[in-house]
């Protein structure tokens, strides 16, 4: 593992010495005022308390960021309610029309949003590109397909040719969102694409330590022409707000660990309406006997320490066929150590910082716990304070043991356990260990017999030969997570219909659904019933 050098090409205005702009006047702060300001002015607030931002680069000071109220975030339901009905008067070709034009602009402010990415979250640049690419995907997807998800669909009636039915989509209303702080970009932006699709206004409320990231992802919305009332951020802890935005939804679309999403699900059911659940994971990676031992270990790396395996859908569990497993552990260990490590905002790092103190302390604790209890670590381990305050080194245990908390529960760091199998359904069977089931990896030379282990697998995806990417880039396949990982999908068809309702209209000519011409009831009863067996034979549904 080598620093990047040099640490940083162009970190920006970074602090020297004593970093508190707003007390020390020889401080600044590593972002231009004017800049953040034209963010933060977006964020309901009427309480006048701000809350610092800090890039965990260095610690350098961002900006200060509004807090809004229970108060503000009925406002920016009550707003975000008016501008929706106009909205949902829109055709959908209007809707899809501005989607492509959010796609163009993403592309084109690519640079800026991923430096914003970057600062805020301290990531490589190279996995904060997956996050303009993942909504520019979304965007496109949702307007090519528009109709094919959302127009009017007509259906087969109880009476063939005489009953007409249409099935429409009405938006639900008011969609809120709760989202994290790893993906600050996509995970705040890319459900509500959908949503706005669909004819839906949105109310998000980001992660506290990622704002001006989804700040800027609503300037961009309103760039490429959603009315500006139709998507409003709130801002502050998710405790204090959470409520307030379950009660102002018509749908909640929440992001984020396991136990917050039982506590919205539980405060959605008291209101009777729908949620979705993307949650957490402890993703399995199973490389077969025939797997093709250098893409495994290259799909490992990015499996492993994409965003300092800050993802969800990131590997931590390694099960290794017994006939490759030094072979594939000699490549993955050298492809790690090969790696450049670096907190900057530049193209050449391999792997960034964490986001926080409290990842710190996780993640370390989790590797301490393992080596204290007889775990060998192949590579990594240590914290870098030479390289960032939160950076941790991609880390390989082996002879992790169910006792450690490293076993079973989401590290959500770059640390990862290996483990060997002997057959495959042994594979199977420990993949599917433990409470969660959101993204696995399948590597084999003979694609068919993955796939079809892959349907043994209980996870809402599965990568054969790839990491992760190609399920998460491939937005028109549902994504999500079985058992303790979720509940609904996003993306495809099922990431839209979630947030409409579906109504029925159906259209009866001629004949009644009822006894007429004089016909008793048990007459009527007996020709329908003669009915009935006549369209069964005719083979119809
Ligand atoms: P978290 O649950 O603590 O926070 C997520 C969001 O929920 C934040 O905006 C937070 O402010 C808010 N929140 C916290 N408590 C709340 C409450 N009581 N009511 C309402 N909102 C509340 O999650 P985290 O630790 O910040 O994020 C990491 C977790 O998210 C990991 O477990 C990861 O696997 C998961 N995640 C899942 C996906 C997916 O698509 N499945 C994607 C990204 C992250």
């Amino acid at each position: 593992m080598s620093a990047a050098q040099p640490p940083s090409p162009d970190p920006g205005p970074l602090v020297e010495g004593p970093a508190d702009p707003e007390h020390d006047p020889t401080a600044s702060w590593a972002l231009e005022p004017g800049y953040v300001e034209a963010l933060t002015r977006r964020v309901v607030s009427s309480t006048g308390e701000t809350k610092r931002a800090e890039s965990p680069i260095h610690g350098a000071p961002l900006g200060q960021v509004p807090q809004s109220s229970t108060g503000d975030v009925e406002q920016a339901f009550a707003r975000a309610r008016t501008a929706q009905v106009a909205w949902a008067r829109t055709s959908l070709d209007e809707r899809a029309a501005v989607l492509l034009r959010l796609h163009d602009l993403i592309l084109e402010r690519q640079d800026e949003i991923l430096d914003l990415i970057c600062w805020e979250s301290g990531k490589a640049r190279k996995h904060a590109f997956d996050e303009p690419l993942h909504v520019a995907l979304t965007a496109r997807y949702y307007a090519r397909t528009a109709h094919q998800h959302l127009g009017r669909d007509r259906r087969g009636g109880v009476v063939p040719v005489l009953t007409r039915v249409d099935v429409n989509r009405v938006p639900k209303g008011v969609v809120g969102i709760i989202s994290p702080w790893n993906y600050p970009f996509t995970m705040a932006l890319c459900d509500g694409l959908a949503a706005l699709l669909a004819g839906n206004a949105v109310v998000v409320k980001p992660d506290a330590q990622t704002m001006l990231t989804a700040l800027l992802g609503a300037q961009l919305l309103e760039e490429a022409g959603f009315p500006a009332d139709l998507w409003q951020v709130v801002a502050g802890a998710g405790r204090e707000l959470g409520p307030a935005i379950i009660a102002g939804s018509d749908y909640v679309c929440f992001t984020g660990s396991t136990a917050t999403g039982k506590v919205i699900a539980a405060q959605c059911a008291e209101r009777l309406i729908g949620c979705s659940l993307e949650l957490g994971g402890k993703n399995p990676f199973l490389v077969l006997r025939d797997a093709d031992l250098e893409r495994a270990a290259e799909g490992a790396v990015r499996a492993a320490f994409s965003n300092a395996g800050q993802l969800c859908v990131s590997a931590e569990r390694f099960y290794v066929a017994d006939q490759v497993h030094d072979r594939f552990v000699e490549r993955f260990v050298a492809r790690t150590e090969a790696m450049t490590l670096g907190a900057t905002l530049d193209w050449g790092n391999d792997m960034g910082s964490l986001i926080s103190a409290d990842q710190l302390r996780t993640v370390m604790a989790h590797i301490e716990d393992a080596v204290d209890r007889g775990a060998r670590v192949l590579t990594g381990g240590r914290h870098r304070p030479d390289l960032g305050p939160y950076y941790v080194e991609p880390t390989i245990l082996e002879g992790v043991t169910p006792e450690m908390a490293c076993f079973g529960a989401e590290t959500f760091g770059p640390v990862v356990s290996l483990y060997r199998f002997h057959d495959e359904a042994e594979a199977v069977q420990r993949a599917n260990d433990g409470q969660y089931g959101l993204n696995a990896s399948i590597y084999s030379q003979d694609g068919a017999r993955a796939r079809r282990l892959a349907t043994q697998v209980r996870c809402g995806t599965v990568n054969v030969n790839e990491a992760f990417a190609a399920t998460f880039a491939s937005i028109a396949a549902p994504m999500g997570g079985m058992r303790q990982s979720g509940v609904g999908r996003r993306q495809g068809s099922e990431g839209v219909h979630r947030f409409t309702e579906t109504q029925s209209v159906a259209t009866q000519r001629g004949v009644r659904l009822a006894p007429q011409l004089g016909l008793s009831d048990a007459a009527y009863a007996r020709v329908m019933t003669t009915n009935l067996k006549i369209l069964k034979k005719l083979g119809r549904a």
